[in-house]
């Protein structure tokens, strides 16, 4: 028999495959079903004008069968089969086909590995065998051909005597070698496995015979002496694949329980979704996609290794497992899938980050999540809460990043604590609940909002009748620096230089003040050796003696996220110390700055750790502190 050779491109693409050292070889099995579903696809559109095809819809099947002593892996269609001329055209040369497009998208890495690699068609069988071997016989044509092939050598074509239209694809599997275990490959619950994760919703019922067990009938007295039953064998045709795809189901038909389940056992997650959608989209983008929230955040979530991304699929046929593309990452949490047929099965993953199709997708599905979060944060207040306490923070970091970017788009769905009714509120509660005369949206930094109740700073503008965020989270002020103003108001942090309250009166009495002590204050900073920028006397103090406060663009809550953060940045901030000028300790000091030094020292230095305590930071030298307390008792 004549050995025909490939054509020069189909080699190449051969030996790519043959060669790869790709890890993802059991897309084949996906590649040879998704080849018969269209097949069968022909024929049966075929079957509805021609009656001579004399096949119902429930006739046509895909069917696999392993045989483990031959190592034969066969994936059978009934579907519209190939002619002499086009086994030649289809498989001896790769025009037009899927893996023409892939030779073209694709490109080889250095260890000559495919990047980027799905949709590459029938080749792909040489990813796992040796030999292939394609019976197939054409619908309306009187012989059958085999087409059979052990790589680049060639390939030959020869009459066959197959009596059904249909095609066989006969996989002579590669040996096992250290790193793959080919054999794995005819094994029925890795096939089963297969079928399940890459084909389940392929239209046609993918059949394949199965081995089970079942106890042998027991006689009378084996029963009643209570013998153990024996297990014997058999085999039944099982359909592996549920062929509907829930998202392609009328909403009307399912129940709150079916996308719940579908959720847990997709996405292995143990716990209920706290929110799904089910999407429909038509017009610019033709999709269906299922979305889930989380309940709570995966235990990796917060770590490098987490990916974010949902599943793609084309036409029910998955072609990516986690496509990153479909979502921004402040909404990395979300959890589903997409199915479009408006994206190609043979695309490659490089071509798909710059598929105009996948990116209005994208758009469309980023428009979704958000409005149903937006929905639940006014329909579902709780649940949403909810939702913040398990993701809030990605949301935070979303509007910080990318210089703030996306901050118009995310800062209606943010929650801070309020300082005055201790609960979650938005933004626009806030700006709701300002006084008339209010310019600012206050903030303070602390760890709880119990602590922040308790900074000195805190204290006039809660006096003046005005609420506080809470910001709790490292990222919070970032993220409320990146905001800079929501509804034309201005953040404004409790410890600013100007936060706004006092008249221009007040400044002045002050300012007078401060020149009068001009030389204690000098002295007081003095004695703090540089921990201070300045010491000054405060116009925001009621009843507490001092407050620590910063200058500049650095926070002191913003220099313990900085320093904790593995670059060794060694940012400070400007630290000021104010001191309250109607607290009777400032007499005091008035009082030693005239005429003990040495004692004026050790007050400053202990007011300076009592401000440091009271900002949740540590006195930088505790044992001095606590001397200076005892020295003082
Ligand atoms: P693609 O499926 O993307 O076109 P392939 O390389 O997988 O590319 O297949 C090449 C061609 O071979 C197909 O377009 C089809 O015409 C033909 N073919 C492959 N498998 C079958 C089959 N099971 N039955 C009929 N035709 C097939």
């Amino acid at each position: 028999m004549e050995t025909k050779q490939f054509k020069a491109e189909s080699k190449r693409l051969l030996e790519m495959m043959i060669h790869s050292i790709y890890t993802h070889k059991e897309i084949f099995l996906r590649e040879l079903i998704s080849n018969a579903s269209d097949a069968i696809d022909k024929l049966y559109f075929k079957s509805l004008t021609d009656d001579k095809v004399g096949l119902n819809k429930d006739d046509f099947a895909i069917r696999i069968s392993a045989d483990k002593d031959s190592r034969r892996l066969t994936i059978s269609d009934n579907g519209i089969g190939m002619t002499e001329e086009e086994l030649e055209n289809n498989l001896g040369t790769i025009a037009n086909s899927g893996s023409l497009k892939f030779k073209s998208e694709n490109k080889l890495d250095e260890d000559n590995q495919i990047i980027g690699q799905f949709g590459v068609g029938f080749y792909s069988a040489f990813m796992v065998a040796k030999k292939v071997t394609v019976i197939t016989k054409a619908y309306g044509s009187e012989k059958s051909f085999q087409w059979e092939s052990e790589g680049v050598d060639g390939y030959t074509v020869s009459e066959a005597d197959k009596t059904d239209v249909g095609t066989d694809i006969i996989l002579e599997l590669l040996d096992d070698t250290e790193d793959e275990n080919y054999s794995d490959f005819l094994d029925q619950y890795r096939l089963k496995n297969l079928v399940k994760k890459y084909s389940d919703y392929i239209r046609f019922p993918i059949k394949m015979e199965v081995t089970h067990s079942r106890p042998v009938e027991q006689s009378e007295e084996d029963k009643e002496a209570g013998k153990a039953p024996e297990y014997e064998d058999y085999n039944e045709v099982e359909t592996l694949n549920s062929m509907v795809p829930l998202w392609k189901k009328n909403k009307s038909e399912l129940t709150d329980e079916d996308y719940k389940h579908f959720y847990v056992e997709k996405f292995y997650d143990y716990s209920e979704p706290l929110k799904y959608s089910h999407v429909k989209n038509e017009g610019n983008a033709n999709y269906n996609a299922l979305l889930y929230i989380p309940s709570r955040a995966p235990f990796d979530y917060f770590s490098k290794e987490y990916e974010k991304g949902l599943q793609l699929y084309s036409n029910g046929v998955l072609i990516m497992e986690r496509c990153a593309d479909l979502l921004p990452d402040y909404f990395n949490f979300v959890k589903g899938l997409v199915d479009s047929e408006d994206l190609s099965l043979n695309i490659s993953r490089e071509m798909l980050q710059h598929d105009r199709q996948l990116k209005i997708i994208a758009k469309s599905i980023e428009k979704t999540i958000s409005n149903e979060l937006k929905k639940m944060l006014k329909n579902e207040r709780e649940k949403y809460e909810e939702f913040w306490k398990a993701f809030g923070l990605q949301l935070k970091y979303g509007v910080y990043s990318d210089y703030g970017m996306n901050k118009d788009k995310l800062q209606d769905l943010l929650l801070f604590t309020s300082a005055k009714e201790n609960r979650l509120i938005t933004l626009d509660e806030y700006i709701t609940g300002m006084r008339e005369d209010q310019k600012y949206i206050y903030y303070a930094t602390g760890e709880s909002a119990a602590r922040i109740n308790l900074l000195p700073q805190v204290e006039m503008i809660k006096d003046k009748g005005y609420d506080i965020l809470c910001l709790t989270d490292n990222i919070d002020e970032f993220a409320v620096k990146a905001l800079m103003k929501y509804k034309e108001k201005e953040f404004c942090s409790v410890s600013a230089d100007d936060t706004g309250l006092e008249d221009n009166a007040e400044k002045e009495e002050i300012k007078a003040k401060e020149e009068e002590n001009a030389q204690l204050l000098k002295d007081l900073a003095e004695a703090l050796d540089g921990k201070v920028e300045k010491v000054v006397l405060s116009r925001r103090l009621r009843s507490h003696p001092v407050c620590l406060t910063s200058e500049g663009e650095v926070s002191l809550e913003m220099e313990k996220v900085l320093n904790s953060m593995p670059m060794d940045q060694q940012i400070k901030a400007k630290r000021v110390l104010e001191i309250n000028p109607g607290h009777e300790i400032f007499e005091k000091l008035r009082s030693f700055g005239q005429t003990d030094k040495e004692k004026l020292g050790k007050y400053a230095k202990l007011l300076y750790g009592q401000a440091l305590l009271i900002e949740g930071l540590s006195p930088e030298d505790p044992v001095e502190f606590s001397n200076l307390i005892c020295e003082l008792m």
